[in-house]
């Protein structure tokens, strides 16, 4: 299915490893791409292991317009043995196919999502950073149809790029802090919160500069319909430690990201004796669970970050800290089991990591 072109001047290795030092998140790329073209006629076809370099797009295309677009986001990890390995990728794929679905847009089977990933991998598998960090995934398909009547495209085109990435929050591990915003919804029911389209995030970025100007890492979204209950951040999923043992995160409503990396916190979290609920929380009972101390520790959790503190919550209306501000056990030792897993140090029970 894919058709191997390789680059014909790869970046020297010298220069390869000088990017590799400090390459922060999303802005150094490996040297190729994968590409697969959709047409109503075809279907899939033309995989392609290729150069990266830049589209060629009509003006009219839909997904300037329309912005017919999904994407996913997924590593590729170094073990401590050496081995090269993705992390649930099977995961990745099945989202990408809700997402296509819930925009109009053709399913991808998924193992041409797998195939692609897989190929772009070995193929940049020196951009893999040794160290702390990996090569983080972008899959992602736009509707290229010149085309500017409201309708489903017939002609899409299926990338994958990748990036080494260090570390997501600048400071590490060090707890983050969030912006609740009451002005801004992220996805009302009925909508397309739960899927990975680029137009969420567009509605996001206002809110997330909110939170920046407010001296935060992210924003914290409440649901649209009433602004009570706490739904998810710009780029994570959320969880609560109470005191009495319970594992609490918003329930999946449609309104929020299923992340692979939340079902996995479900899963460790069940079998290491916590109650875990998917049930709603409101912001008034974490501002009054954290005042009370029934509220031990809260934590963002998604891909780029692992698992990361929740240190303090700002508002319009005022700040509370958690925790006192420090990471507590339980999102410690959950971080170190997953971040475990991935790097082949803790044994993978679950059967999450592929090797590449
Ligand atoms: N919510 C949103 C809005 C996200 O963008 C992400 C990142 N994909 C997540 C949650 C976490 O999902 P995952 O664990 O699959 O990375």
């Amino acid at each position: 299915m894919l058709q191997f072109k390789p680059h014909a001047s790869p970046t020297p290795a010298d220069t390869r490893a000088t990017l590799l030092e400090n390459p922060g998140f999303g802005k150094v790329f490996t040297d190729h791409m994968v590409t697969v073209r959709w047409t109503a006629d075809r279907g899939w076809h033309d995989g392609q292991v290729r150069a990266r370099e830049p589209f060629a797009l009509d003006p009219a295309a839909a997904v300037f317009h329309y912005a017919q677009e999904i994407f996913e986001g997924m590593k590729a990890y170094r073990t401590a043995s050496g081995e090269v390995v993705l992390f649930r990728p099977d995961a990745n794929a099945r989202r990408f196919v809700s997402s296509a679905e819930r925009m109009a847009m053709p399913a991808l089977p998924e193992e041409v999502f797998l195939a692609a990933v897989e190929a772009l991998v070995r193929i940049d598998a020196d951009w893999i950073p040794s160290s702390e960090g990996s090569l983080y995934l972008r899959p992602f398909m736009m509707a290229t149809e010149a085309f500017l009547g409201v309708r489903p495209a017939q002609e899409y085109v299926f990338c994958v790029i990748a990036c080494p990435v260090g570390a997501y929050f600048k400071g590490g591990a060090k707890p983050v802090t969030v912006w609740a915003t009451d002005e801004f919804s992220r996805a009302a029911p009925g909508g397309t919160g739960a899927a990975k389209c680029g137009g969420n995030y567009a509605a996001s970025l206002l809110a997330q500069a909110e939170a920046i100007r407010n001296g935060c890492d992210q924003v914290v979204f409440l649901d649209a319909a009433q602004h009570r209950f706490v739904e998810e951040l710009g780029g994570m999923n959320v969880f609560f430690v109470m005191e009495d043992g319970t594992l609490v995160t918003p329930p999946l409503s449609g309104t929020i990201l299923p992340g692979i990396t939340r079902d996995c916190v479900l899963t460790l979290g069940r079998e290491s004796g916590l109650d875990v609920q998917e049930r709603p929380y409101s912001f008034a009972e974490w501002q009054a669970d954290a005042a009370s101390g029934r509220l031990r520790e809260a934590f963002a959790c998604g891909t780029a970050a692992v698992i990361a503190a929740i240190g303090e919550v700002r508002s319009p209306a005022g700040a509370f800290q958690i925790s006192g501000g420090v990471e507590g056990p339980v999102t410690g030792k959950l971080r170190d089991q997953l971040v475990g897993i991935q790097r082949g140090v803790v044994a993978d029970s679950h059967g999450w990591v592929r090797r590449v």
